[in-house]
């Protein structure tokens, strides 16, 4: 709980009633910075200190706009407690439109939580969030998005940590966001990874890709995150939730390709497959097969690459059952 005192992220801090902003510069080594947008908007009166961040990875720009118009709409004069946005958390991967990984280091940002101050520039950044922004909150949030090659069913993700109370506060917020599948598994090296480590309720919240940012898309993400808030007794109005049942998924399997070639996926994001049966073929650059994937369970297709450039080691699709 915040006690209508200051609220700060780092050098960002906001009286109560009060919003602040502005670029944090963050030593990544080897004399360089990247400056992250940090926004601080702290309620007139005591609440949760909600935590959130976007564009961990650069090329989710859904996520990215969809946290920028919450932060900025948000009325500090009426809510309860303080929200502390990291608005862009991977400024150098959001530069170079990386996918995947921060150009800095070729480390993807999301798997090496809770970070490392004398690591590399991912490492250094992961450092920073959980220090300055996870640590001390009462929840946190983390907008993702299919990456720039990737299309996805939207879902929110959760680890459950064994404490009880803590798990049915963090299932209760992940229904309140209202996307259309709740996936429920661990999440090592992530950013829910490193505040579920400290007992802060976690949640993961994934909607559109593909490198677009098509306001209905922008609206469903910036609409789930409001629920949160709401739910976390922030805010008082948020849009409704969504007629639809959320679907509880509790087992995830990433398939990868083994072979460097060109994609051709046989499945659609939201399909349900079975164990066993094709999801797609990679070919060679004469149309010869190289490798005919098969589901290694059944479940839902949760993300496609939908790239048709496919690496060796990297994923094809995640299925969720
Ligand atoms: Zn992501």
């Amino acid at each position: 709980m915040t006690d209508a005192k200051a609220v700060s992220a780092g050098p960002i801090s906001a009286a109560p009633g009060t919003r602040s902003a502005g670029l944090v510069p963050i030593d990544v080594g080897e004399g360089r910075l990247v400056e992250v947008p940090v926004m601080v908007i702290n309620g007139a009166s005591p609440g949760p200190r909600v935590a959130v961040t976007a564009g961990i990875h650069g090329a989710e720009y859904v996520s990215i706009a969809a946290l920028r118009e919450v932060a900025r709409d948000l009325d500090p004069a009426t809510m309860r407690g303080a929200v502390v946005a990291v608005l862009t958390a991977n400024p150098a991967a959001f530069a170079a439109r990386s996918i995947y990984v921060n150009p800095l280091d070729g480390r993807n940002l999301n798997r090496v939580f809770p970070g490392d101050t004398g690591g590399t520039a991912s490492e250094r950044i992961a450092r920073w969030i959980t220090d300055n922004v996870i640590g001390g909150s009462d929840v946190f949030v983390d907008m993702h998005c299919g990456d720039m090659n990737e299309a996805l069913v939207s879902f929110t993700g959760i680890e459950e940590i064994g404490d009880p109370e803590v798990d049915a506060r963090t299932r209760a917020l992940a229904e309140a966001y209202g996307l259309r599948y709740l996936l429920i598994g661990p999440s090592p090296g992530m950013t829910t990874g490193a505040a579920a480590a400290l007992g802060i309720p976690a949640i993961l919240g994934e909607v559109g890709g593909q490198g677009r940012w098509p306001a209905e898309d922008v609206a469903l993400h910036a609409a789930g995150f409001r629920r949160l808030l709401k739910a976390a007794s922030v805010i008082d109005d948020a849009p409704d939730s969504p007629r639809f049942e959320t679907e509880v998924l509790h087992t995830e399997a990433w398939m990868r390709s083994t072979t460097t070639g060109y994609w051709h996926p046989a499945v659609a994001v939201g399909d349900r497959v079975t164990a066993g049966s094709l999801v797609g073929t990679v070919l060679d650059p004469f149309g010869r097969t190289l490798e005919s994937p098969v589901a290694p369970m059944d479940g839902v297709v949760i993300f496609l690459v939908t790239s048709l450039a496919m690496n060796a080691g990297d994923p094809l699709l995640a299925l969720a059952g």
